[in-house]
């Protein structure tokens, strides 16, 4: 098993030494049992925010309405949670209040997944209430106590299943999945970005044609997804955020990427080349796609085409590809005007694409006189 870091263990163990007890839990205890790399450490404690303040020099309120302090260590930031659970869930989305409650049983009580229900302290010691340990080794995502109550408390754990079982490469069991279905529609509720996350974090996981799942079960109804795919194709384009996305918008053109809340600039990229991927298939149409889309959206086009090396090789000969880089500007042209400038620019423009080696301003101004382009 891999270490547990350096400076987590110095949180554990500050807190134990004023008194109080405190646990890795959730995510980093999952990772750690299954040896994979662990994204945040999240720490559980009986110390209320305030003694947790006053345990260590640096620290930042970060949530202290859910009684999460961030702990500051040696550039490594540590959330450390009194010890809570949940109120009642008023509208399916959020507790409407937390109670401290000093007890690790209740806290684990509240968490999603058995595999996500797990706490261990500074010696290693581990605290499994509801057979996390076992779903680990079957690779089994289920629910801590009644799916269908879970579920209704928090309609974003049947996107998670889905989310951690392509992450994991684990299974669903069988009663949490008859429960996701019956509850899918719990799901037209959740914000958007809740949403955009667990999406974004399947796409991007070893298993992205999950994300067919999320559509079949009816996860995703309110962005307009429903129905029978089939994308595995999705893994076949690099791991990197935006050109997922890209391909997602290809293979689903009916994904509505503004209404998931993805940053403008997200949008527009994604947007056009989940398009142009479908005409980019020589080094002309990549050249023609810079001309007219920018480098960036080419690059983007290029990798969900497997055309990322031609686009290198434009960039390294240096050949014209913009209006910029024309041998002529438009004060080369003193007997058009208005409209006719840009239209004869753009006309020598595509002539230069085709023909890189005729970039030159006598050349062009000939061409262009004699009618010839
Ligand atoms: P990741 O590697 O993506 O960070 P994680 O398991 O750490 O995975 P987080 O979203 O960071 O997931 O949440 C941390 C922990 O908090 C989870 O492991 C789980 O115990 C609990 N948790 C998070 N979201 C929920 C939820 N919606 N319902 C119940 N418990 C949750
Ligand atoms: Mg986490």
């Amino acid at each position: 098993m891999q270490q547990i870091s350096p400076n987590a263990l110095r949180v554990l163990r500050t807190l134990e030494e004023r008194g109080y007890c405190a646990f890795l839990v959730g995510g980093c205890v999952r990772d750690l049992l299954l040896n994979r790399p662990v994204n945040d450490w999240d720490i559980t404690t009986s110390a209320l925010p305030q003694q947790t303040q006053e345990s260590f020099e640096k620290s930042i309120p970060t949530g202290i309405q859910h009684g999460t302090i961030t702990v500051l260590l040696e550039g490594e930031s540590f959330e450390v949670t009194t010890f809570r659970a949940d109120g009642a869930y008023l509208d399916g989305r959020r507790p409407a209040e937390v109670a401290f409650v000093p007890n690790l049983q209740e806290d684990l009580a509240r968490r999603d997944f058995t595999i996500n229900a797990m706490a261990m302290d500074a010696r290693g010691e581990i605290t499994d209430l509801y057979g996390g340990r076992e779903d680990l080794q079957r690779g089994l995502i289920r629910c801590v106590g009644e799916a269908e109550t879970r579920f209704s408390e928090d309609a974003l754990r049947m996107l998670r299943a889905v989310r951690f079982s392509a992450q994991l490469d684990f299974s669903i069991e069988e009663g949490t999945q008859r429960a996701i279905l019956t509850c899918a529609k719990l799901c037209e509720k959740l914000s958007a970005e809740r949403v955009r996350d667990e999406i974004e974090k399947t796409i991007l996981s070893r298993n992205p044609a999950h994300l067919a799942r999320m559509i079949e079960w009816g996860l995703l109804t309110a962005f307009g997804l429903r129905g029978e795919y089939e994308l595995s194709a999705l893994g076949n384009v690099p791991a990197e955020r935006l050109t997922r996305w890209a391909q997602a918008k290809h293979m689903l053109p009916q994904l509505d990427l503004s209404m998931l809340r993805l940053e403008k600039r997200a949008v527009r990229l994604c947007t056009a080349a989940a398009e142009l991927c479908t005409v980019m298939q020589t080094e002309l149409d990549c050249k023609r796609i810079i001309a007219s889309h920018g480098w960036e959206t080419a690059q983007l086009t290029a990798q969900l085409c497997g055309m990322e090396q031609v686009i290198s090789r434009i960039e390294g000969s240096g050949d014209c590809v913009s209006l910029a880089q024309l041998a002529i500007r438009g004060g080369d042209l003193p007997e058009l005007q208005g409209a006719a400038v840009a239209d004869a620019l753009h006309r020598v423009l595509e002539h230069v694409l085709q023909h890189p080696d005729e970039n030159e301003r006598e050349h062009l101004l000939d061409l262009l006189h004699r009618g010839e382009i």
